[in-house]
């Protein structure tokens, strides 16, 4: 399969292959649109077993930054970076210093972040050789930890889908949760506060025992998460979540968490939508750590400290475009995760055709 023939490569803008043999750094940069501003998006270092695979992984991962800065109505386009490498052996400064001359190479077409496998002291090293870095520490305009932002967003769009598929408010409603990490552990908190009744799950024991015991929340094995009681299933862990083992055995009426991917294709959405469940399309609905990080973006830019008031007013407009995707899809009997995609190409070719015509 050639590049331009892979099903991810979307009318993709540029793909930007660099490496450095000093430091050994194989990186991809896709860009996928610059339509409504700079492309960004997160860059992931992962032990890919192929060139191939990691092309296929940097096109799929900036075509959906593209949406999701869309629908979240940042001025960003979409793009993403993967370096090809495994982070527990193969990290030095030297070799993100050189990724850091890789961006700075594409003049601010692309700014980059934190993704699996990167952290904040990597980015620090990237930003000696490039300004078109967020997600560092220690400076006026710095975001911080996105996590608590993208939870209030979550605890916002789950808010919003139980009035629409059940009619009612959090109070007495079952949310299970799948993993109580960063965001699941904010969320958690968020939908006691509010009432909820919660079931929760995950594989790291320490972390569910102490969410649990804050929250008064009933515990389940891992496994057993599908098959709860509950209203509302959050899945906050990893991708695929929703797939064709878990779908039949799902009992909730709303699906709505943090996990970015939740299904493992878009077919499971038809599938949760004919069982007459109301999926909140997790692009939408976790936007709120790109929020942030897009608050950081905005801060540099104009030379400014971060301003939380900024975050927040987009995080209002995310909630009413969430009740956008909800409204329009219960209206014409679609699927959510449909209507979502539609409204995410029709934002960035509005901006595509407003950028030509100026
Ligand atoms: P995290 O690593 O802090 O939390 C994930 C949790 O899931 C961990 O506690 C882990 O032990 C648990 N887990 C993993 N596999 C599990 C399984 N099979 N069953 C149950 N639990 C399992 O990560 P996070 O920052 O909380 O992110 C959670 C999800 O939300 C990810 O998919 C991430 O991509 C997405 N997301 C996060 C942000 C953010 O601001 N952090 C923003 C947008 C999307």
């Amino acid at each position: 399969m050639t590049l331009f023939d892979s099903p991810a490569f979307e009318g993709h803008e540029g793909v930007h292959s660099f490496f450095d043999e000093k430091t050994g750094l194989k990186t991809i940069i896709a860009v996928h649109s610059t339509a409504r501003g700079p492309a960004a998006g997160g860059c992931r270092m992962w032990p890919y077993a192929s060139a191939e695979a990691a092309l296929e992984d940097a096109l799929r991962l900036s075509r959906a930054m593209s949406y999701k800065n869309a629908m979240a109505d940042l001025e960003l386009g979409g793009g993403k970076a993967v370096i090809i490498g495994d982070s527990r052996t193969m990290k030095t400064p030297a070799l993100f210093e050189a990724f850091g001359r890789a961006v700075d190479a594409l003049g601010g077409r692309y700014w980059t972040a934190e993704d699996v496998g990167v952290s904040p002291s990597d980015l620090a090293s990237a930003r000696k050789q490039t300004r078109f870095v967020a997600g560092l520490e220690g400076h006026p305009a710095a975001s911080g930890d996105p996590s608590p932002v993208t939870a209030e967003g979550i605890f916002r769009g789950v808010r919003l889908s139980v009035r629409r598929a059940l009619k009612r408010d959090l109070d007495g409603v079952t949310v299970a949760i799948q993993g109580v990490g960063h965001v699941g552990g904010f969320l958690a908190e968020k939908l006691h506060a509010a009432g909820a009744k919660l079931i929760l799950t995950d594989v790291n024991e320490a972390a569910l025992a102490a969410v649990a015991e804050r929250t008064g929340a009933q515990i389940v094995a891992p496994g057993e998460i599908f098959d709860t009681e509950a209203d509302v299933f959050a899945p906050c862990a990893l991708g695929g979540a929703i797939n064709q083992e878990t779908l039949p055995r799902l009992r909730a009426k709303v699906v709505a968490g943090g996990a970015n991917n939740q299904l493992a294709d878009p077919e499971i959405g038809r599938a949760l939508f004919e069982m007459g469940v109301l999926y909140a399309p997790d692009y939408v609905i976790n936007g709120g750590g790109i929020i942030n990080v897009a608050g950081e973006i905005r801060a540099l830019e104009r030379g400014e400290a971060f301003d939380p008031s900024w975050v927040d007013a987009k995080l209002v407009k995310l909630t009413q475009t969430l009740e956008e995707v909800l409204d329009r899809a219960i209206a014409e009997g679609r699927p959510t995760h449909e209507v979502a995609n539609e409204m995410a190409k029709a934002r960035i070719a509005q901006a595509a055709a407003e950028k030509l015509a100026a």
